[in-house]
């Protein structure tokens, strides 16, 4: 009996005037005793049903409520309205689940705060704005693997619970099924992880690469799309503790070829985006030029959100490196009337303010910062010859900061041990990593690219918070 019915979606699009069709979805409104606006979640746009007066019984209509579902039955006519072509003439209507208006917690006609929303996320889902936002999420997993698939690549699962924090990439979540009220300890008082399940400390992956990297080195182009986990403290809107990375990695690949790659992903996944949620990302659009209309004018955006995407699609990436960057910043008015909190030399991991400064007031455009300081960065980055930088490169975005991080591999056995000596990292422990510049060693290069951070720059979202359906960050871990 369900697979009856039609999703709003198609049956707006179709010609189904004078049928009989069959919806099912939830109340958004309720008008006149009259007029149901029903959505089902296949689109933003509702469908008016019309319950003509004296046709149905009032206790009936009385459970017509916000966010009641319903199954209803009826004809397809032109709509008398405006802003549909149809509209339903019910013959039956049926209460498949009530819902309590005086409990119901979301009130829509009040338009609830983001803040708020994310109090009840259970429920946001049934706001217009995360229906958009998840759509659009989907349509943007889909398109990573489309992109990738077509070009070639394997999509790689590496391990959620690993042994090594290679990267030092951030603070690690532990994994252990000890008894943290009665720890087995050592002679010395440390905890004897021997006994733990794996028989050694474990943790949740902070990144996939280094297994990615295996991969690469004999499948040639791989990519890992999956979650990540940071125990970072950092309460900021581009931060959460569990976060969902793609990370590809290509031998054969030098710093450019990876650039090149990077920016060709992120040009499709937007125009993937705009030609499949048109009507998703022009409800955003409306609803981000509503919310900049409360901030004072120097805060607000020069470009709406359509715009800033056409933007991004219809210019090359200013590529520069990261000591002309330094150069940009101290020759800036910024610099010179000591707008910075953060002091700025070369040697300094940029903060967000300077990135911010390069990307919204400088360029006005992405860009792509390569060879950074060597100390500031991971050891497998390559060195560059003049013995200070490595061959990495960060993708910075307007509104985000850094949207990419990646780099060419150092490939060369003898350099890579030596960097790993000089940043304490344990060599022994990564022998199978090692490995892979012992036997056919290769040129080669990856990136990570936040996902949450993408679907922020996609649906125009200024909090991570709100890219996710489920955000967990410090002390939040609800639903
Ligand atoms: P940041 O400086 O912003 O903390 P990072 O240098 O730690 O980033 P990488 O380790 O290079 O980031 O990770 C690759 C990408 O993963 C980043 O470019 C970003 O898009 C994303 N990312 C990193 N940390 C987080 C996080 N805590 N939450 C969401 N996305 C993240
Ligand atoms: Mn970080």
């Amino acid at each position: 009996m369900f697979s009856k019915r039609i999703k709003i979606k198609d049956l707006l699009q179709s010609e189904a005037e004078n049928q009989a069709v069959t919806v099912m979805g939830w109340v958004r409104s309720f008008r006149n005793n009259q007029f149901i606006a029903l959505n089902d979640g296949s689109t933003n746009n509702n469908v008016q049903v019309v319950a003509e007066l004296g046709k149905f019984d009032e206790q009936l209509l009385k459970r017509i409520t916000p966010s009641a579902s319903l199954k209803v039955t009826g004809l397809v006519i032109p709509s008398l309205g405006k802003g549909q072509k149809i509209e339903i003439k019910a013959e039956a209507i049926e209460v498949l689940g009530d819902s309590d208006p005086e409990t119901y917690p979301l009130q829509l006609k009040n338009r609830p705060s983001l803040e708020y929303l994310r109090e009840i996320a259970h429920l946001r889902f049934r706001t217009n704005t995360f229906g958009a936002v998840f759509r659009i999420r989907h349509t943007l997993a889909f398109a990573i693997h489309k992109f990738f698939n077509d070009k070639g690549f394997v999509y790689l699962h590496t391990p959620i619970i690993t042994a090594s924090d290679a990267e030092g990439a951030g603070e690690m979540f532990r994994v252990t099924t000890l008894p943290l009220e009665n720890l087995p300890k050592n002679e010395d008082g440390s905890i004897n992880f021997k006994e733990d399940f794996f028989g050694r400390s474990s943790n949740l992956t902070v990144s996939g690469q280094l297994e990615g990297e295996l991969a690469a080195t004999a499948l040639g182009e791989i990519y890992t799309f999956g979650p990540t986990f940071r125990a970072e403290n950092s309460n900021t809107p581009r931060h959460l503790a569990e976060f969902w990375m793609i990370e590809p990695e290509m031998a054969f690949y030098d710093l450019e070829d990876n650039m090149n790659l990077a920016e060709e992903f992120i040009k499709f996944l937007i125009r993937y985006t705009m030609e499949h949620n048109r009507e998703d990302l022009l409800f955003l659009a409306q609803r981000l030029a509503d919310e900049e209309k409360q901030l004072p004018q120097d805060k607000r955006s020069e470009l709406g959100l359509m715009e800033k995407l056409d933007f991004v699609l219809n210019n090359a990436f200013e590529r520069i490196t990261y000591t002309e960057a330094i150069d940009i910043l101290l020759q800036s008015p910024a610099y010179k009337k000591k707008k910075f909190q953060y002091p700025v030399e070369w040697g300094i991991d940029m903060q967000s303010e300077h990135e911010r400064y390069l990307v919204e007031k400088h360029f006005k455009k992405p860009v792509i910062v390569t060879n950074y300081p060597a100390k500031i960065k991971a050891f497998y980055m390559r060195q560059n010859d003049d013995g200070k930088t490595v061959a990495a490169m960060d993708i910075l975005a307007p509104g985000i900061g850094e949207i990419v991080g990646g780099s060419q591999r150092e490939e060369r056995l003898d350099r890579l041990e030596q960097r790993m000596k000089e940043m304490n990292v344990p060599s022994g422990e990564l022998w199978w990593y090692l490995d892979t510049r012992r036997f056919g060693s290769v040129p080669h290069s990856g990136f990570g690219l936040g996902f949450e951070r993408m679907v922020q720059f996609v649906t125009g979202m200024s909090n991570i918070r709100d890219a996710i359906p489920f955000p967990r960050t410090p002390k939040s871990v609800e639903f």
